[in-house]
Formats: C-alpha cells, sequence, structure tokens
C-alpha cells in the first residue's frame, strides 16, 4: 500500500511537555538531560501530521538498566525510577522518529498494568493507550494507517536461554507460544499484528538477546541494543541517558529508511500453541471444541488470521471468572 510520505516540519514538543521535562532534568541531574528538546515559542504549532504515521509499543524488561521486579511493578523500590526512565526511552524514540519526518504517532503503555506512562511528559499530539483488556493486546489501535512500528523496552521470549526478563506475555505461566509452529517472543506476535495490517516493524529496543532473536523472526529492522544479558536477572547496561540518545538515533535512521521494511505476515489459517507451566489452564480450555491438547501442558487451536489468534491469546491469559467489573 502506497502511502504518503512528505517530509513536514519537525516540531515535536508542547510547551507543558518541555516545561515537565526540564523541572526532571533540574531535579533529577543527568536522567532527562539526553531529551532537552528546543522549546516551541508561543503560537507556534505543536502537531506535525504529514509525515509516516508511527505507531509506539512500550514494554518495560528491556529498558536500560532493568533487571529484576525491582524496577518492574509498584511493588518494586525502583518502580516510579524506571516508569520514568521507559517514558523518556519512549519520547526519544518520539524525537527521533519525528527527526526522521514522522507524523503522527500512537503510543501503547504495554507493560504490567499498563499504567506505566508518565502521560503528562508526552507531547499534547500523542495519544497513549492504557490498561487492558484490549483485543489486539500489545498493539492495541494498530490499524491499516499506520506506516511503521516502533518497539521500546522489548524482552526476548520464554524459549530463549539468554534474555534479560525473558519471558512471552506471562513470566509465571506460559512455557513457550508458537506460530504455525515457530516459537515466538511477544515482538514476533506483535509483529504479526502488526503485519495483519500491512505494517512493518522498522525498529525495536531492548537487550542483546531480542534483538537478535527479533531479527531473526521478523527480519530486517533498526536495533537500539541497550545493555548486554548476562542472565535472566542480570545486565551490563548503558545508562538511561546514553541509552535514550541511541533509541532517538535508532529511530530516525529507521524512519528515514522506512520504505525498505516488510511487514511480518505468518501464513494463514494460522496455528497457535500455547504451553502453560502448570496443567488447569490446558485441561479446562481442552473442554472447549476450537482447542486440542497434544500434551499434558499445551493446547493448539486455529486462528483465521492474525486478530482471531490475538483475541485468544488475550482470553486465554485474561479470562478468570471473577466478579470485579
Ligand atoms: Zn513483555
Amino acid at each position: 500500500m502506497m502511502r504518503v510520505r512528505e517530509r513536514g516540519l519537525i516540531q515535536f514538543s508542547s510547551v507543558p511537555a518541555v516545561a515537565a521535562v526540564l523541572v526532571l532534568a533540574a531535579t533529577s541531574g543527568t536522567a532527562a538531560g539526553a531529551l532537552a528538546w528546543p522549546p516551541v515559542a508561543p503560537g507556534q504549532s505543536v502537531t506535525q501530521q504529514s509525515g509516516p504515521k508511527i505507531y509506539i509499543s512500550a514494554d518495560m524488561e528491556g529498558l536500560a538498566g532493568v533487571v529484576t521486579s525491582e524496577q518492574l511493578g509498584p511493588g518494586g523500590f525502583e518502580y516510579q525510577r524506571f516508569r520514568r526512565f521507559m517514558t523518556e526511552e519512549v519520547l526519544a524514540a518520539i524525537e527521533g522518529a519525528r527527526a526522521g519526518g514522522a507524523g503522527e504517532i500512537l503510543v501503547s503503555d504495554s507493560h504490567g498494568n499498563g499504567q506505566n506512562l508518565l502521560i503528562e511528559m508526552f507531547p499534547d499530539d500523542i495519544e497513549i493507550v492504557r490498561s487492558w483488556p484490549r483485543p489486539l493486546m500489545m498493539m492495541e489501535g494498530i490499524d491499516e494507517s499506520f506506516d511503521g512500528a516502533v518497539f521500546i523496552g522489548y524482552h526476548a521470549g520464554t524459549t530463549n536461554p539468554d534474555g534479560v526478563r525473558a519471558h512471552t506475555m506471562s513470566s509465571a505461566r506460559l512455557a513457550d507460544v508458537r506460530i504455525n509452529g515457530v516459537s515466538v517472543p511477544e515482538a514476533g506476535i506483535d509483529a504479526a499484528i502488526a503485519g495483519h495490517f500491512g505494517v512493518p516493524v522498522i525498529m525495536l529496543s531492548g537487550d542483546n538477546a531480542i534483538a537478535a532473536e527479533a531479527q531473526a523472526i521478523i527480519g530486517d529492522i533498526e536495533t537500539a541494543v541497550v545493555k548486554q544479558a548476562i542472565s535472566f536477572h542480570s545486565a551490563r547496561t548503558m545508562t538511561p541517558a546514553a541509552a535514550q540518545a541511541l533509541i532517538r538515533d535508532t529511530a530516525e535512521r529507521a524512519v528515514r529508511r522506512i520504505g525498505e521494511f516488510r511487514p511480518y505476515t505468518p501464513q494463514t489459517p494460522i496455528t497457535a500453541e500455547v504451553r502453560f507451566k502448570n496443567y488447569r489452564p490446558s485441561q479446562v480450555l481442552a473442554l472447549l471444541p476450537m482447542f486440542e491438547r497434544p500434551d499434558a501442558h499445551s493446547v493448539v487451536f486455529t486462528g483465521a488470521d492474525m486478530l482471531e489468534v490475538s483475541r485468544v491469546f488475550h482470553f486465554i491469559l485474561q479470562y478468570g471468572a471473577v466478579i470485579d467489573p
């Protein structure tokens, strides 16, 4: 599908967002130093809609510095700082994408409770998808109007022996997720959802393990490797500011090359397999005629396309017969 790719004026911030970043820079030392946007004068336009339309999905395990659950959820002693680092890595991707000519950008908060990003720090022409459930999971909101997808803070899949916090969709519950027989990380699932709409993945940031895994499955994408995995809970990492500078430059390069990337499109209908760590989910799901249970831990089903597969994956992870609203 041909889309308009004219390069518009690059004006990528609003006064409140700049103020937030400047306050942050003043109070937190170097962390926000890489994100010193040029201030926008009063009356200047803050929107730029004419370039390639970009979808950014942000996870947390692949951020610079993340190694344990202390950084990853509200119970961790470092979580509040790492919410800010997550936000700043996404802001760096936005800044780079816009330097490369990007127009409209939609951001997805794709980690944990889906409420990690500090939404007040974003430019006013950015919108953010938050919380769950949502049928397209980490890719909610993407459609055929987008020109490229960017994955920030991504991590290796659950069958990868090397990645920091390597898991697929649920570290506690799943041991493997396969699409047409291929074990896929979240980046592979999300690339296939984007591919359903004809949208290529153009960039990923994370550790060296997911960068290699994603390139092996998706093909040519730009990668920003912000840390080297040592083990599931250890890494040799860049600083947040250095990682943000790398992400900014990588995003700019990816958007400049946007015409060269190809969508990831597994053949349809899609055979999908989910392997659970425990027995009960496979046993209960196998009561439904759409699932087969090839062994004690796994279920297999066929989806007409990746949208159907995404919905079933999300159902499997979300469903519980609870009475909460
Ligand atoms: Zn994840």
